[in-house]
């Protein structure tokens, strides 16, 4: 069993035959392989075919990956600084060629010393009539081998670092089949019961990991990581399940009823008919907190669906049943914006909100900390200061959270604390989920939607130009303005590179400042790097009209309301997630006024980024476009998921092998629901795997 102590798979991997002390230190930090466990999961990412070889005089192309095998002539380094690199010669009968290196020059220096045969591996290109390869992959051949290559030899990923200090491919290769020298197929433990290892006809865990590293032939490989996959989506799953399980024994607050605020709300004061999909989730909510099990719920809502109308009634259900409910938002403008609207609608009925956020005067603080933890105050609206400690209720039954992803979810768990059960919670988010993702990120939550916008909307324009029309699309602008409008001009803002961002963000205000001069135009900026003082003080001036125009990073894209605001100017559009853009997008086209999102980007576009701008230009729902996203970028782009590790999965897909999901799911949850706790005694090795600490740590994350 994984946990015993004398586990063979969890001894430390310097003990591994050829490792020691040294080379144990090197995988431990470069391939973070600790264990003989661990390089047995590190797999290959590609094989070579060693029985088949190309000659020098028969490299078809440029470009073109071949595999060689012949020996070096010649070897020298030459150059300076950073224009150090050794050139190798390197014949195979047919013809010579140059190796190029420029790091970890003295590893290789060393392997090629020793002269014999070398297989290499890499793209070649031309140089002045001549044929090279720039850091091909080289592997000593013993003369013993030369006849009898096999025609899968895998491949594992290195680190140059690695190649340079002693670790060729080769030399790894051969630690992996010492590896399987020293272990026995009983000790790798099948942590799939058996019933579904029959039902899938899978093999068994030992034969996948045999056949990974070293596979007898194409059909047995294709077997192995079908088993390896599906058994981790089987316990990614059930991992998610069990969560979601779990949950609906943890005890909530009862609503019991409907009562009179709620009803006094909802026939005098209620500014227009519920859409269907609001009613609907009103009704998913009434019915989960009547249960007697907390609710841990997602809503998720196009930009302007009307979430905050069903938020409110929530918060009227709580009040009605004798509970305070709190409204929290990952801004101060956010916040403060819920709390104007929400004081406007209930401003004829006798309840006592509050606002609190870091920036809440001391002696206004006290006396909502103190109406707060004696009852009075029903409603409080705010920023993270909610979830502080000293922020006591009286009994806290809802906690509404708008806009998910910028909460994380140690804060979540905070809320759990401020009452003697956990307070119901819903969280809000206008970033669509698509339905395969929505299985592995929010698996543990129940999840309601709303579709439908509220009607009588205007359709947003959105079209797509490029850079050559800069000065149409700012008489546009000016136009616009003229009219009485306002407009956003977004720059993108992406972590790795901020500093040329910046730049960016800096030359385009002074850009638009040459279209639209200080005297005439008031232009505000508001970028991440400002003091909240100051984003604030600006971002005022957009909202109470003060400012035409606002640049802006994407510090705007969630849930900022200015009616008057008709035009959203992306900049750099093709730097842009898709969902990131609908959001932005959904900025403008909240007033009475005919709005437009206009897309700008540079004239060459690649092939997929003019599929995403067509995408954007034609589809207007949220949902159509994160699934666009999803296809066209892949999962790890997406907010949620990379929060939810569920891209962090080693072998599996997570859109190519969605079907594999979908089956894996299905079958977790029918074991669940018979055993679940997983006490039975065929599930006794995959509740030991589930457990081991390994899987805890990466279990915390994702959860
Ligand atoms: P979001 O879901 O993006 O938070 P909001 O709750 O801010 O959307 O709602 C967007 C706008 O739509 C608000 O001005 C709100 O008053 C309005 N609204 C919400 N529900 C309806 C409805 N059923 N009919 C008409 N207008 C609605
Ligand atoms: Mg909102």
């Amino acid at each position: 069993m994984f946990t015993h102590s004398r586990d063979i798979l969890l001894t430390p991997i310097e003990y591994l035959k050829g490792v020691g002390p040294l080379k144990g230190d090197l995988l431990r930090k470069e391939l973070n392989i600790h264990t003989f466990g661990d390089m047995l999961s590190h797999y290959p990412f590609r094989y070579m075919d060693r029985s088949s070889f190309t000659k020098i005089k028969d490299i078809p192309e440029e470009g073109a990956t071949v595999q060689l095998i012949g020996k070096i002539t010649y070897s020298e380094v030459t150059g300076n600084g950073k224009g150090r690199r050794l050139v190798a010669t390197f014949k195979d009968g047919s013809g010579g060629m140059d190796l190029v290196w420029f790091q970890g020059i003295v590893g290789i220096e060393r392997m090629i010393e020793r002269g014999g045969h070398f297989l290499v591996y890499g793209k070649a290109s031309r140089f002045n009539g001549f044929w090279n390869i720039t850091h091909p992959e080289v592997d000593a051949i013993e003369n013993s081998e030369l006849d009898s290559f096999p025609s899968f030899q895998p491949v594992y990923s290195s680190t140059e670092k690695l190649k340079a200090k002693w670790l060729s491919g080769r030399l790894y290769v051969k630690l992996v089949q010492q590896l399987f020298n020293s272990i026995q197929a009983k000790d790798v433990v099948d942590m799939l019961p058996l019933k579904i290892i029959n039902a899938f006809h899978l093999c068994s865990r030992y034969e996948a990991i045999r056949q990974i590293h070293f596979p007898e032939s194409e059909q047995q490989l294709q077997q192995a990581i079908y088993r390896l996959k599906f058994e981790e989506l089987f316990l990614h799953q059930i991992n998610i399940c069990k969560l979601k399980l779990n949950h609906q024994y943890v005890k909530g607050f009862v609503f019991e009823k409907v009562g009179e605020v709620f009803n006094t709300f909802y026939k005098h004061h209620l500014p227009f008919e519920l859409t269907n999909d609001q009613k609907k989730v009103l009704k998913e909510i009434r019915q989960n907190t009547q249960t007697g099990s907390q609710m841990n719920r997602l809503l998720q809502g196009d930009v302007g669906s009307g979430k905050t109308i069903v938020a409110l009634l929530c918060m009227l259900l709580a009040i009605d049943n004798g509970f305070q409910a709190c409204l929290m938002a990952p801004t101060e403008i956010l916040a403060s914006q819920h709390y104007v609207s929400i004081k406007a609608l209930l401003c004829e009925m006798n309840i006592e909100i509050g606002f609190l956020s870091g920036k809440t005067k001391a002696k206004e603080r006290k006396i909502i900390l103190e109406s707060l933890q004696k009852g009075d105050l029903k409603i409080l609206i705010g920023t993270h200061a909610l979830i502080e400690d000293k922020v006591i209720f009286n009994n806290l039954g809802l906690s509404i959270i708008d806009e998910q992803h910028r909460f994380g979810v140690a804060q979540r768990a905070k809320l759990w604390q401020k009452n003697t059960l956990p307070p119901h919670i819903l969280v809000m988010t206008a970033t669509p989920i698509p339905r395969t993702l929505a299985m592995t990120s929010y698996g543990d939550l129940d999840v309601s939607i709303i579709k439908e916008l509220p009607p009588g909307r205007k359709p947003i324009t959105t079209v797509h130009r490029s850079e050559i029309y800069r000065a149409k699309v700012m008489d546009f602008i000016k136009h616009e303005i003229a009219l009485g409008r306002q407009i956003y001009i977004v720059y993108p803002l992406i972590e790795e590179s901020e500093k040329l961002d910046y730049e960016n963000l800096y030359a385009g205000y002074e850009q638009v400042k040459q279209f639209f001069p200080d005297h005439t135009y008031h232009i505000a900026m508001v970028h991440g790097k400002q003091t909240q003082d100051e984003r604030e003080h600006n971002m005022r001036s957009f909202i109470n009209g003060q400012a035409h125009i606002l640049v802006a990073t994407t510090v705007i894209e969630v849930g900022v309301n200015v009616p008057n605001a008709s035009v959203m100017v992306i900049e750099s559009a093709e730097r842009f997630g898709l969902s990131q853009m609908h959001q932005l997008r959904g900025r403008v086209g909240r007033g009475a006024d005919k709005s437009y999102c206009i897309l700008l980007t540079g004239s060459k576009l690649s092939q997929i980024g003019k599929e995403r701008m067509h995408t954007m230009v034609t589809e207007t729902s949220g949902f159509a476009i994160s699934e666009k996203d999803l296809a066209l970028r892949g999962p790890g782009e997406l907010d949620g998921v990379r929060q939810s590790g569920a891209a962090d999965l080693k072998i599996a897909d997570i859109i190519k092998d969605v079907a594999l999901m979908a089956t894996t799911r299905q079958v977790a949850i029918e074991i669940l629901q018979q055993d679940p706790y997983l006490d039975r005694a065929e599930y006794i090795p995959l509740k030991t795997w589930l457990t081991s600490r390994k899987q805890q740590e990466i279990w915390s994350r994702i959860s």
